[in-house]
């Protein structure tokens, strides 16, 4: 067995889960292998192919993946083949006279293959060794990619009693396990590999400027291969556009692109011509790329199946990589409403459960490794990452107490007198102007939350809603309905307590002092063990590495650093303080505190709120030096919309004051802002526009008004 291993694939050792699989195979037993994508579960069967007379059966649900799997194997020297509508009738007879002479050890179905005319004749002709079923959890119900026609293949064991059966998944919760069993066979025994995947690191970020963020990571992982997960394909081809004219070079990849471009991007991907796809999820089934170094999901994902198998395709040789999650209570919304197109209540009802168990993992406080592991029945309350992911570096979880806003909430769905949703809600707390809320206007509640923004006030509904504080009813229009728990908080016989996380991001280019770093690294390890607790708890690594990057001499400084809670700075600060200064002394090297002001002047840039991306897009255009003109003219819109996204990023400080003189001369800017401050006011546009005359249009004026915002003269 090890030398086939050897010799075909190269390995000198097998992977945990694929010898006592392979053996149970040979010892005739059918098996349901469950492992991690990049376990090494193809192995399974093509083994075994090797050592037995006959043929391998194989069913896989991807078409456009058989040729690849083929392709892989006939080069490494194992005679595969496949059948499917994609080849010629010539070439489906020559396989088929292949087969018959036994010149193939595996071969490569769809399950509708199977069902068409004489196949099943056909294959009773072979010397079958082992049918293989790949992605079975597309034969259940309950899996998330459930295809109808899999389900069909339960009279698999009925035709071929004495072929040994082995049902291969990445994905599957207990439920679908069991499914898997009952339908291809009883006597199925199971062998479950941990899905635990130590190399990658888990991140969750709430979105806030989405193409911001995407291109923070992308800066740190410069020149690496990753791929940017869209739920839709508009999006797909948005953030794609973006980041292409942002000079981030990538290319797109969906299911509303035609065959040949599709197949030529993903090659390109492949072949490294290019390190980064934007794709919808259609993208990256069976792509055997071992290198992939990140995975940034722009949206929730529909389940922790999906996400679990979408980041799967990052760190397949096992080195580290990286998985952000940027998400936003607007993209439940959207999901929601995309389950809600469909018309099988069944499915409904079971997407809508996946996507609050998505939605739980997003929101959760616990470890991201953990609360995956016990997503699929792994029961490891006891687990802890310890920095592979956000929960786990991020020492400041805060406590807050929520329970007047709570209060706030529950009283308005009270008071309003029928069924209601969050987005309805969340408009009548706030106090939003518009039709819909018009009658809601006498409401005591309505507009008593107007200090916070809506996601705020959604965040927070939210919040009641996992802590089932109140029900959210699960359908088509889900609305909100009190329980017991809220008649209490009402009543003020409960308050509402929640944890928050303090965002944390590692920065891991940042220029600290090494040697710092690993003495304070090891002082941390020291104290914790003293203290009998573990290290991240004394201080995360991003406390430390900020430590050694900015260097605090003082209290003061100290206090900067965030990550530092008022305990723990009674207990080691006098520490910290000595033992930096020391460092300094020693190395003759400053403070660099400064950069840590210029890092936080930067995240708080004045009233910054996030582009659009169409804005974006101009945004890109411009820093690339193309003329209003030019842009325009590449974009196909009119130079008075780039215009006014000009002066939008001028508002936000995106575009320097000190361009503006590239639009205006400063005689003509002059003239406006002297109009502006005759009229005594910057809200209307018309007012200095009927001042001023014919001489001056709209868009200049915009603009001039856009740079006075930005230096806050308005
Ligand atoms: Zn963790």
């Amino acid at each position: 067995m090890t030398t086939i291993l050897k010799k075909y694939f190269g390995y000198d050792e097998f992977r945990p889960f694929q010898k006592e699989a392979i053996e149970n195979i040979l010892g005739v037993k059918d098996t349901l292998v469950v492992l991690p994508t990049g376990g090494g579960k193809s192995l399974i069967y093509q083994i075994p192919a090797m050592m037995r007379d006959g043929i391998v059966l194989v069913f896989s649900p991807l078409i456009s993946l058989m040729k690849d799997q083929v392709d892989e194997l006939n080069e490494i020297g194992i005679p595969a083949a496949y059948l499917n509508s994609t080849l010629s009738v010539k070439e489906k007879n020559k396989t088929c006279q292949d087969i018959q002479d036994q010149k193939i050890k595996i071969l490569y179905i769809a399950p509708e293959r199977f069902f068409v005319g004489q196949f099943q004749e056909f294959l009773k002709t072979l010397n079958i060794s082992l049918i293989a079923v790949d992605e079975a959890h597309c034969i259940s119900e309950w899996g998330h990619d459930f295809r109808p026609e899999y389900r069909k293949l339960s009279i698999l064991k009925s035709l071929f009693p004495d072929i040994p059966l082995v049902a291969l998944t990445a994905t599957a919760t207990e439920q679908v396990q069991s499914d898997i069993v009952k339908q291809l066979s009883s006597t199925m025994i199971p062998m479950i590999g941990s899905f635990e995947r130590e190399n990658l690191s888990l991140y969750v970020h709430k979105k806030q400027d989405l193409v911001e963020q995407i291109i923070n990571v992308l800066e740190k992982q410069k020149n690496e291969s990753g791929i940017i997960y869209c739920a839709t394909r508009k999006k797909v081809d948005s953030i794609s556009q973006i980041l292409n004219a942002m000079g981030y070079h990538n290319l797109p990849y969906h299911a509303g692109m035609n065959n040949i471009s599709r197949t030529t991007n993903q090659n390109a991907f492949l072949k490294e011509n290019t390190n980064l796809m934007v794709a919808t999820v259609a993208f990256g089934m069976g792509i055997n790329k071992s290198n992939v170094r990140f995975i940034i999901h722009a949206n929730l994902p529909k389940s922790i199946e999906g996400y679990y198998q979408q980041i799967g395709r990052a760190g397949r040789d096992g080195l580290p990589s990286d998985c952000h999650l940027f998400y936003s209570s607007g993209d439940v919304v959207t999901q929601e409403y995309l389950i809600s197109q469909s018309e099988d209540a069944t499915f409904q009802e079971l997407s809508f459960q996946k996507l609050k168990e998505m939605e739980k993992f997003a929101r959760n406080l616990e470890c991201r490794h953990k609360y995956i592991l016990n997503y699929f029945g792994e029961n490891r309350d006891d687990y802890h990452c310890k920095e592979k992911c956000d929960i786990c570096l991020s020492c400041d979880i805060k406590e807050q107490n929520i329970t007047i806003e709570a209060q706030k909430i529950l009283s308005c769905i009270f008071r309003v007198p029928y069924p209601i949703g969050v987005s309805s809600i969340t408009k009548i707390l706030s106090g939003s102007a518009s039709e819909k809320t018009e009658r809601f206007r006498s409401l005591s509640t309505f507009g008593i939350m107007k200090e916070k923004t809506q996601d705020e006030i959604k965040n927070l509904i939210d919040t009641l809603i996992d802590g089932e504080l109140v029900k959210r009813e699960t359908g088509k229009y889900p609305t909100l309905v009190l329980n017991k728990k809220s008649q209490d908080i009402l009543l003020g016989k409960q308050k509402v307590i929640i944890k928050i996380k303090e965002v944390q991001e590692i920065e891991r280019e940042l220029n600290y002092e090494i040697e710092l770093f690993d003495f304070l690294k090891a002082w941390r390890k020291k104290t914790a063990e003293q203290e009998g607790v573990s290290s991240y708890i004394i201080f995360s690594d991003k406390v430390l590495i900020d430590l050694s990057s900015y260097l605090p001499l003082t209290s003061n400084d100290l206090r900067k650093i965030s990550g530092i809670g008022e305990k723990n700075f009674e207990r080691y600060g006098q520490f910290l303080l000595s033992a930096i200064n020391k460092y300094c002394r020693d190395k003759n090297i400053s403070s660099r505190m400064q950069g840590l002001e210029i890092k936080k002047n930067m995240f708080r840039r004045g009233g910054y709120k996030s582009d659009s991306d169409t804005v974006a897009i101009t945004y890109a255009l411009y820093k690339n030096g193309l003329s209003i003109d030019e842009i325009a003219h590449r974009r196909g819109l009119s130079p008075n919309t780039i215009f006014t996204h000009i002066s939008d990023l001028f508002a936000k400080k995106r575009i320097p004051s000190s361009d503006l003189s590239k639009f205006i001369s400063p005689d003509r800017s002059e003239i406006i802002s002297n109009a502006f401050i005759r009229i005594g006011s910057i809200e209307a546009l018309s007012p200095v526009k009927s001042l001023l005359g014919d001489d001056f249009s709209y868009e200049e004026i915009r603009l001039v008004r856009a740079s006075m915002m930005a230096e806050g003269k308005g």
